[in-house]
């Protein structure tokens, strides 16, 4: 996907600060936190959204999924955290890779 801005930053074309990096994932930070750590979880494969899944990402979107708490703990988040992916305009999608906001830590987080 040329003009994706994630596939961009998984090419290395733009810039991210990284948290984690494998075969199919990548993980960085939220360019605009909306809690002292807030990462983004994604598959390195273009996929648009979770709409635009079915069978064949079940094994990446688990592996999203577990990496979660894994991260969030490596990031300090102790006391736990929070789990969000917006899904199509509806849903407040802005970015259309798919990828898995995790955020917490601080006095307050935003409530939904
Ligand atoms: P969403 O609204 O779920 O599509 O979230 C997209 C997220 O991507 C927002 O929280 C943005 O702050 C974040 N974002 C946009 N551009 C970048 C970037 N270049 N690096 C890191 N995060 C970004
Ligand atoms: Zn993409």
């Amino acid at each position: 996907m040329d003009d994706c801005l994630f596939c961009k930053i998984v090419r290395g074309e733009l810039p991210s600060k990284k948290a984690y990096e494998d075969d199919d994932v990548l993980v960085f930070h939220d360019i605009h936190p909306i809690a002292p750590v807030h990462l983004l979880l994604i598959p390195k494969l273009h996929v648009e959204s979770l709409a635009s899944c079915d069978a064949k990402h079940q094994a990446i979107l688990g592996k999203l999924m577990l990496l979660a708490p894994r991260l969030a703990l490596e990031q300090g988040l102790d006391q736990g955290f929070r789990t969000m992916i917006n899904t199509g305009h509806g849903g407040g999608q802005e970015v259309f890779h798919l990828h898995l906001h995790v955020f917490g830590g601080g006095e307050h987080i935003p409530k939904i």
